[in-house]
This record gives C-alpha cells, sequence and structure tokens, in this order.
C-alpha cells in the first residue's frame, strides 16, 4: 500500500475519532499489511483505528469449535483481535462437517481445538492463537475466563452456558451466549453487573432440552446464529455500536423473524444478583 494511501486512512480515523467527540485521536501503530488487511473495516464511519487498536489488544476466549465457534473464531481472527483462545475437548467427526466450518474431511479424528487453531492461523498469523482441549465444567471455568477481555461461549449445553454465565459474572468478564437448534436460536451479551445475565433470562433449564444429535440442526442456521456473535463481540470490544443486552435476540430462519426480547435483571439472581 502506499504512503499516500495509508496517510488517507490514518487521517480519515483520526477525523471520524474526532467527531466522535473523543478527547484525543487514537491513531495505533499499524504496519502497511495491516493497514492493507484491516481497510475494509478501517474505512468504516464507525469503526476507524481507535477500534482497530482495541481489538489488536484484545484477549477473547472461544468456547466451543463447533457450528457456532466456527465463524466467530473465522471472523474476530480476520478482523484482528489481538489473542484468541479456542477451548473444545472433542475430535472431528463426519457428522460435524455440514456445519462446523473450521473442520475439513482431513481433519477426522484430530482435536477440533487443534485443528480450528490451525484454520485460523492460516487465515491471519499475526493473531496469537491459544487452543486448550479440555471440557469447560463449573469447576475449571473461572480460571478460563480470568484475565480475558470478552468470552463467547458457543457450547451446546444448558449445563456449559450456566457455568459460563456464573465464571463471566464472577470475574466481570463481558461473554456473549448462544444457542441453535434445527432453523432457529438466540443472542444475548452479557456486561455483568450492568446487564441482565443469561441466568436472569433463563433461570431453569429445560427438563427436556433436545440436543443436535437428537433434533437436528441446519448449517447455515448455526452461520447466522454464529456471525451474531461475532458481531456482538466486535460491538462489546470496540464499543461502535450498541450490544442487544438485557435482553437476546430470538432468530428463527425457518420464518425468517427476528424477535428482540427484553430482559430485566432478577434482583434474585444467583449469578449476578450480587454484583
Ligand atoms: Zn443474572
Amino acid at each position: 500500500m502506499s504512503n499516500n494511501r495509508r496517510g488517507f486512512l490514518r487521517e480519515l480515523a483520526s477525523v471520524v475519532t474526532a467527531a466522535k467527540d473523543a478527547p484525543e485521536p487514537v491513531v495505533p501503530d499499524l504496519s502497511d499489511a495491516e493497514v492493507e488487511r484491516y481497510s475494509r473495516q478501517l474505512v468504516l464511519p464507525e469503526w476507524g483505528a481507535a477500534a482497530q487498536l482495541a481489538l489488536i489488544e484484545a484477549s477473547v476466549l472461544v468456547i466451543g469449535a463447533g457450528a457456532l465457534g466456527s465463524p466467530v473464531g473465522l471472523y474476530l481472527a480476520g478482523a484482528g483481535v489481538g489473542r484468541i483462545g479456542i477451548v473444545d475437548d472433542d475430535a472431528v467427526e463426519l457428522s460435524n462437517l455440514h456445519r462446523q466450518l473450521l473442520h475439513f474431511t482431513p481433519d477426522l479424528g484430530t482435536p477440533k481445538a487443534e485443528s480450528a487453531a490451525a484454520k485460523l492461523r492460516f487465515l491471519n498469523p499475526d493473531v496469537v492463537i491459544e487452543p486448550y482441549q479440555v471440557r469447560v465444567a463449573a469447576a475449571n471455568a473461572p480460571a478460563l475466563v480470568e484475565g480475558q477481555d470478552l468470552v463467547v461461549d458457543c457450547s451446546d449445553s444448558f449445563a456449559t452456558r450456566y457455568a459460563v454465565n456464573a465464571a463471566c459474572c464472577a470475574a466481570r468478564v463481558p461473554v456473549v451466549e448462544a444457542g441453535v437448534l434445527g432453523m432457529a436460536g438466540m443472542v444475548m451479551s452479557i456486561k455483568p453487573g450492568r446487564t441482565a445475565c443469561y441466568r436472569c433470562a433463563f433461570p431453569t433449564a429445560p427438563a427436556d432440552a433436545p440436543r443436535c444429535a437428537d433434533a437436528g440442526v441446519l448449517g447455515p442456521a448455526a452461520g447466522v446464529i454464529g456471525s451474531l456473535q461475532a458481531m456482538e463481540a466486535l460491538k462489546l470490544l470496540t464499543g461502535v455500536a450498541p450490544a442487544i443486552a438485557d435482553g437476546f435476540l430470538q432468530v428463527d430462519l425457518a420464518t425468517a423473524e427476528f424477535l428482540r426480547v427484553r430482559v430485566a435483571r432478577r434482583e434474585d439472581c444467583p449469578d449476578c444478583s450480587p454484583l
């Protein structure tokens, strides 16, 4: 990229930042390659250099490298999040491949965390990718989320989502929760102590919650929900737009209906009420 082009982008970023009444324009020391790689988001009026710097300095933990974790990992690594942890203890199976876009047929039998990390390093070698081949549970969730700027929960069970929500609330780490099944799903951003948490929205798990293996799931449905999670993550990390907080977005891909459901914080919530 020419110096003129790079200078234009920096000048544009400074003007946009100043126009939003920020105290001082922040211009990160981006290399020519970084300016080129991120140019299509750098020129967004809402984005600019300050948002890019926030991403580069961020550490994000993605829990699950499956149907939701695949688009989340791809978009966050592509956007330039500085450090991404990928947590998954499963291995790639043939039945995963119709919806889990980070894994290919030659990856069968490979740990998903390693398979995902390899693809994300190919996509963006500037991002530090850390695979963790562990199963997330209430016992280890606090240690995993400690020190993260954001957690994106792409797990596939109520038990894991509750464990992640509780750990993130306790550590005051923002988290994006989501779920998908069949042709529908939901997405919710949580700022612990400030907005309703996952437990506020869903105090107890349904007694007979179906699983993907039994009820099925379509790949594009998971892709939409995972992409929404990635969008929420970028909003929470940069502040460029309001997140889906104090409620969740319910998505029905069969009818193409998106419904915003409001949720108030519960005074008796065991996860977030003491905050
Ligand atoms: Zn709560």
